[in-house]
């Protein structure tokens, strides 16, 4: 049984990364597909009033800590769990891909970005399938569903941003089978070498979204004032649920 908690009423599997890649290799082996969503404040925020959203979120396969605000938020409730980055999990399912041989797609980011993360996998891993790759700029989903059901990926990287990335995959769930669906976010900026990764040091205090914002200032407006509200919300729902 998977360990499971809410934050703010939205639902976070308790586990280690090492957990998951076993959870999606099952779910490939058994021909299941499997949506795994890399939860971060952000999202548990907009699921506060979008239903539709708080519904993906509910109806996924697994849906991991990312973000150190949940982390904080899991503290809050007496919980100890591990921030498992998206962009490091994704790594570890190309790992995977490449050891096990697994079909792989990938779907999001601009062109360059997206022909460059393709460029650098197969340096990495030459053995690597990548059955399908797209920039993530499109009209027609239907069209592009149709293409990645015609394509039979195991593993699907979805990087569209959120919500749109989670929307597509629940569409994309319907028609495929046997797949790992995982929504990157801007992963792939980062595997294409075209955003720098954040210092190990910011990683490890949990300053990561610090980094970013001051690197990318645009990011200012989502974090602020979102991510202080989500942690004061959470502090009233622990002092509530205790008293
Ligand atoms: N993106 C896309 N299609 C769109 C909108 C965005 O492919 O219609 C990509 C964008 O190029 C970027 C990613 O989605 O690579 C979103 O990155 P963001 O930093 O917003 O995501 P986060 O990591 O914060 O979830």
């Amino acid at each position: 049984m998977k360990k499971k908690t809410t934050v703010l009423s939205c639902p976070v599997d308790l586990l280690d990364e090492n957990e998951a890649l076993k959870l999606s290799k099952e779910s490939i082996e058994e021909k299941r597909n499997f949506h795994i969503i890399t939860i971060n404040p952000e999202m548990i925020m907009n699921a506060q009033n979008n239903s539709s959203f708080f519904n993906i979120l509910n109806s996924s396969d697994l849906n991991i800590a990312d973000g150190v605000g949940v982390k904080i938020a899991l503290k809050l409730k007496g919980i100890s769990q591990n921030q498992i980055r998206g962009v490091d999990f994704s790594r570890k399912l190309i790992q995977l891909a490449s050891n096990d041989k697994y079909r792989v797609g990938f779907l999001g980011a601009k062109e360059e970005v997206i022909q460059k993360t393709k460029e650098n996998f197969l340096k990495q891993y030459p053995s690597l399938e990548i059955v399908y790759s797209r920039n993530g700029y499109f009209q027609n989903d239907d069209e592009i569903i149709k293409e990645i059901v015609d394509a039979n990926p195991q593993i699907m990287l979805v990087g569209l941003g959120s919500p749109k990335q989670e929307e597509f995959i629940v569409k994309l769930k319907e028609k495929l089978s046997g797949c790992v669906m995982v929504g990157v976010g801007g992963s792939f900026d980062v595997f294409s070498g075209i955003v720098k990764e954040s210092p190990e040091i910011y990683r490890k205090l949990g300053l990561e979204w610090l980094y970013r914002t001051v690197k990318q200032p645009e990011r200012f407006r989502r974090i602020f004032p979102t991510l202080p509200i989500f942690l004061i919300k959470c502090i009233i729902d622990t002092v509530i649920k205790k008293g």
